[in-house]
């Protein structure tokens, strides 16, 4: 590294917490609690990036026995979450999940959370899919928001220092692969920064930007699976995701189960009722909609809903947006009302008239199950010091996942890396950053690359990675097409790794664009690996469930290919 075109300035931390949603703020305020000194790191934006802030519907809330019926308990939750991924996920990290998620409840209460109550004073309690009660607690229907804005708002009164609008571009690791900190961009004042940090907490979320449609924030780009796999940490159940209908247009929103119990119309672009055509024989139209709960998943009939969408847009008869219609015109408006009482608000907030106009709606991408895999209790990676929390870690999420998990994993784990993070800082001595130069040596040669013969910009790149994500691997996938998307991947990967050229104002764009494109390149060859049906992953090449398969994958980086192994609990 010998001209740097930028000024690189260095911090130094005890704790490093890199995100800016539900899982990060919670382990910046654990740690901060524990007296240490914690910077948070978040590429958006507080309050507006990422899924726990901007995700909305019906029903959103967060699971944890001990808030209503007296017959449920830790037990039960544990229970319910193992019935839904055993084989798949790790039974004792799944115990402290549900042994933890009351009393990280009652931490928000504490903060001043205004949970949903009746005019009695009791829980409002939302029964998820794969809930045996009525157990997840809310805040009308945007529930991650209410949590962020108390946490954060706490974390500053403990002194927190938060950057904003910066974003990681790498994890920095000494000679043994022992983290050291991490490299971070902040395009308000076009300035490097070097934290240097005994111990750093990742919690950077999905990778929502590798689709054309998704229901989170556009800077979820899938940086911390790419940069933690790049670095050698091990991931699992890569090829598990949630997708879903959703709005999406004038803005995006997702339809929960109650949506769908209204029994709406779905109709092509020539206003054509279309869903009659895919539904076999034997197979009643009203289970098909009452069956439906929002991520599509193949252990029922609601499957033809998603599978109908797909092959009208596949065969063009979709939206140019890449959507159908959604029609609730035939239901009396007071029916609207009642069944979706927060949906049917913020649509009207946005001029939208469901009993009167239909929706334009597509298959959005919800979340990951799988991610960089959780090692122990306290959420450290296969990387020492380099603790995973929220959506970016795996281990708690399998095939399918208890509606109201994730909010609650983020607060648990967020809550045991923050503890274990600030207590490593304290004996752990600061390591040599070996792997700095490296990182600074790829930005350094991409910022003097000329763009001059480059045909294509980040822009462009990332949207053609974004289309076939979404026509590929997003809910009706087989070998040939995820073979050639996978081809177009990695040849894209190449040709950026060899190309892109950087300025001090697309530098987090251009570096986004190169972890959305090694992330998806995870995610398809998970799915590729995984040769049978299994709930939200549809193979029509392989259409049954195969008893040979109860196990997750893990994904590693060896001599430039990744490997996949079986892992069984
Ligand atoms: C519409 C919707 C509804 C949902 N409903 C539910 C529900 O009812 N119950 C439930 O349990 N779960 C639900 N989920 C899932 C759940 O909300 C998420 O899995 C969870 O909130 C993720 O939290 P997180 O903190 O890990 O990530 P996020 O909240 O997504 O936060 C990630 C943060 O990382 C930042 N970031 C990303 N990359 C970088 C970078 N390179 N550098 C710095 N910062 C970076 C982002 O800006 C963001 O601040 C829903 C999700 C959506 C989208």
């Amino acid at each position: 590294m010998n001209s740097l075109p930028l000024e690189l300035i260095k911090v130094k931390t005890d704790v490093l917490v890199i995100g800016g949603g539900g899982a990060a703020s919670r382990a910046a305020l654990s740690a901060a609690q524990q007296g240490a000194k914690v910077r948070l790191v978040t590429k958006a934006p507080l309050k507006s990036g990422g899924s726990t802030v901007h995700g909305a519907s019906e029903i959103m809330s967060m699971g944890a026995a001990g808030f209503g019926d007296k017959a449920d308990g830790v037990e039960i939750h544990y229970e319910d979450t193992m019935r839904a991924g055993k084989g798949f996920i790790d039974p004792k990290l799944v115990r402290i999940l549900a042994e933890d998620a009351p009393d990280r409840v009652r931490d928000l209460i504490d903060l001043g959370v205004p949970l949903d109550r009746s005019n009695a004073g009791e829980f409002k309690l939302i029964k998820s899919d794969f809930g045996s009660y009525a157990r997840a607690v809310g805040v009308k229907g945007k529930t991650g928001k209410a949590f962020v804005t108390a946490i954060t708002d706490e974390l500053i009164r403990l002194g927190v220092q938060v950057d904003e609008n910066v974003a990681l571009l790498d994890i920095i690791c000494d000679r043994d692969g022992v983290i050291t900190g991490a490299l971070c961009y902040d395009t308000s004042r076009q300035q490097l920064i070097h934290y240097e940090a005994p111990a750093v907490i990742l919690g950077t979320g999905g990778a929502h930007g590798a689709f054309q449609q998704q229901v989170s924030t556009a800077e979820m780009t899938g940086d911390g699976q790419a940069i933690c796999y790049r670095h050698g940490a091990t991931l699992v159940n890569m090829e598990f995701h949630q997708v879903g209908p959703a709005l999406i247009h004038p803005y995006v929103q997702l339809f929960s189960g109650s949506c769908f119990g209204l029994h709406p119309k779905l109709l092509n672009n020539q206003h054509e009722e279309f869903i009659a055509k895919y539904i076999p024989g034997g197979v009643d139209l009203n289970n098909v909609y009452d069956q439906k709960v929002f991520p599509f998943t193949t252990i029922n009939d609601s499957r033809f809903i998603e599978i109908a969408i797909t092959r009208e847009i596949n065969e063009g008869r979709g939206t140019e947006r890449g959507g159908v219609y959604l029609s609730f015109a035939h239901i009396p408006i007071e029916k609207i009302a009642n069944g979706m009482p927060n949906t049917y608000r913020w649509m009207s907030s946005h001029g939208l008239k469901p009993d009167k106009d239909p929706l334009e709606i597509g298959l959005a991408f919800q979340c990951m199950n799988g991610g960089v895999r959780m090692m122990d209790s306290d959420a450290q990676s296969s990387i020492p010091g380099l603790f995973v929390i929220g959506e970016l870690a795996g281990g708690v999420r399998g095939p399918d996942r208890p509606g109201g998990n994730s909010l609650a994993e983020g607060q648990v784990f967020g809550n045991r890396s923050g503890i274990a993070a600030a207590k490593r800082a304290k004996v752990t001595e600061q390591g040599e950053p070996h792997t700095l130069n490296d990182s600074l040596n790829f930005i350094e040669a991409a910022l003097h690359r000329n763009r001059d013969g480059h045909s294509r910009s980040i822009k462009e790149i990332s949207s053609s990675v974004q289309k076939i994500m979404q026509k590929d691997c997003l809910i009706e996938k087989n070998a040939v097409s995820m073979k050639a998307a996978l081809k177009y991947l990695i040849s894209t990967q190449r040709e950026l790794e060899d190309t892109l050229a950087l300025t001090p104002e697309n530098l987090v764009v251009g570096m986004s664009t190169r972890n959305l494109i090694t992330t998806g390149i995870l995610i398809l060859h998970a799915c590729l690996q995984r040769e049978e049906t299994r709930s939200g992953h549809y193979r029509t090449d392989f259409p049954d469930t195969s008893s040979d398969m109860i196990c997750s994958f893990t994904a590693l980086k060896k001599n430039d290919g990744i490997v996949f192994s079986r892992l069984t609990y």
